[in-house]
């Protein structure tokens, strides 16, 4: 997209899931551009019942909004939806930000690609659930897919540019989570408070959790593998603790090109909207002049084996299966940290869930994306019965 004309004329943007950790930041964001000259007016807002909310509502005043709870106070013209569809139908944005959560959002994504010119995408389940879905049909509609996620943002950052088969291998990182020094027979009756203090990031309870079973790198994995259509054996997970390596991809003459950042998603949300420009950063990082923390320690990059994580071996597992087992992967995992945020099964039971809704699922393909979230449904229904 043609981006120096949002400098003279403004932008419009919908963001999905205004209320979650990425959507407040994405207003942050949207507000910090606006005063660089990179003008983004808000005309379509959704979100889940949080009374947060309302206050957006009269910040932002969208054209549209779409919430599923009760509101006092709507400001004047502000016209709400019943469905996320059909807000982007009526108020066709020029961007849209995915940043709801769940499997849902795979349906705002795949319309959002009719109805807006760019997908800023953050949400990592629909493209889990959905494989080649979005990128396809972004792609055959000629709109734009920009990853929002810190590792995607970063390889999509290094990958401008390069030959997909000069790529021996491509690295996403992972930090570990809260329990990652933690001794393996001790994780497994972690408490809810101990896993959700995560060492570098701050986000929402449930990527949290995810972030301690390594079921988000697993997610991300299979993230990577449909947004840039590489191949399985070429997705790989290194450990870099203090999150300041993102991604890094390793050519097959021997160089190696790494894309490094603060762990401050404001960073690669403003890129999803600004790019190919780069305009600010919300407070101006600097992290030489700055010295952050651990910066100037050497940075360590493990490689993580597959064989000594669950979640990533069950990654690779599901690729190179039919949908039916990536789609119970993402289910199962949603009802079991559920479970476990409800203190209703241990830490070490959630992986377990997993494995064992994949191991049970018979491989079958599933087509049409209503069918997906209809069997999305169905397995978290299914596991949340067991035990409760
Ligand atoms: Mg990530």
């Amino acid at each position: 997209m043609e981006q120096r004309i949002f400098r003279t004329k403004p932008a419009t943007c919908a963001v999905i899931g205004s209320t979650g950790s990425i959507g407040t930041q994405t207003l942050e964001v949207i507000d910090h551009l606006s005063k660089q000259g990179f003008s983004i007016r808000v005309v379509g807002m959704a979100a889940n019942n949080n009374p947060v909310f309302a206050e957006q509502l009269k910040t932002f005043r969208p054209a549209g909004y779409c919430f599923n709870g009760p509101l006092t106070e709507i400001p004047e013209a502000v016209r709400r939806f019943e469905s996320v569809e059909s807000m982007l139908e009526a108020e066709r944005p020029d961007f849209t930000v995915i940043a709801s959560s769940g499997g849902v959002s795979l349906s705002y994504a795949l319309k959002a690609a009719e109805t807006s010119r760019r997908i800023c995408l953050a949400n990592k389940e629909s493209v889990v659930l959905g494989g080649r879905l979005i990128p396809e049909r972004v792609k055959a509609l000629g709109k734009e897919l920009i990853p929002v996620d810190s590792e995607h943002s970063g390889l999509f950052q290094l990958l401008l540019g390069t030959d997909p088969s000069e790529i021996q291998m491509a690295y996403i990182t992972a930090s570990g989570g809260a329990l990652r020094d933690w001794d393996v027979s001790k994780k497994e009756d972690a408490t809810v408070e101990q896993v959700l203090r995560h060492p570098n990031w701050k986000m929402g309870a449930k990527i949290t959790v995810d972030s301690a079973t390594l079921m988000n790198k697993a997610l991300e994995m299979i993230e990577a593998k449909f947004l840039f259509g590489l191949p399985t054996e070429k997705i790989g997970v290194a450990f870099c603790h203090n999150s300041f390596i993102h991604a890094l991809i390793a050519y097959r003459d021997g160089h190696y090109k790494m894309h490094a950042g603060m762990p401050d998603m404001r960073i690669p949300i403003a890129y999803a909207f600004t790019c190919p420009e780069r305009v600010s950063a919300p407070e101006g990082h600097d992290v030489i002049r700055d010295g952050y923390n651990g910066l100037f320690e050497p940075i360590l990059l493990k490689p993580a084996d597959p064989e000594a994580h669950p979640a990533l071996r069950l990654a690779r597992t599901v690729l190179e299966e039919p949908n039916a087992l990536r789609i119970a992967l993402n289910a199962a995992n949603e009802a079991a940290v559920q479970l476990f945020l409800e203190k209703r099964v241990s830490f070490g039971e959630v992986t377990r869930i997993v494995e064992k809704a994949v191991s049970s699922q018979e491989a079958w393909e599933i087509e049409s994306p209503s069918e997906i979230l209809e069997f999305h449904e169905e397995i978290k229904r299914r596991v949340r019965c067991a035990y409760v």
